[in-house]
Parts: C-alpha cells; sequence; structure tokens
C-alpha cells in the first residue's frame, strides 16, 4: 500500500461538494484508492459544515 492524497466530489443537497487532500492508501496491484477511517471522518465533518445543511 502506497500513501496518497485524493480529492472526491460528492453529491450532498443536490449540489456537488469538492473535498480536497484526502489522505488513502493506493493498492500496488489494482491501483484501487481506499480511503480509511479518518479520512472518511474528515470528509463527513467538511460535508456537515456546508452551509446548504446550516438550517436556520
Ligand atoms: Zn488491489
Amino acid at each position: 500500500m502506497t500513501r496518497t492524497t485524493v480529492s472526491r466530489t460528492i453529491p450532498l443537497a443536490g449540489r456537488q461538494v469538492r473535498v480536497e487532500n484526502i489522505k488513502a492508501s493506493v493498492c500496488a496491484d489494482c491501483g484501487e484508492t481506499y480511503l480509511d477511517g479518518p479520512s472518511l471522518l474528515k470528509i463527513e465533518s467538511k460535508l456537515l459544515k456546508q452551509p446548504v445543511l446550516a438550517k436556520t
């Protein structure tokens, strides 16, 4: 496994939210990218901060 950083575009409430610099592991055999737990949490916390979700 090689460490790298990736970007993901995630659909949220009808918008596309770009999350960059996510730490990930790349499989040396098949080239597939795996996100670990902390990376998934980072994505989640970024999504939760989106103004679209900040309903008053
Ligand atoms: Zn693989």
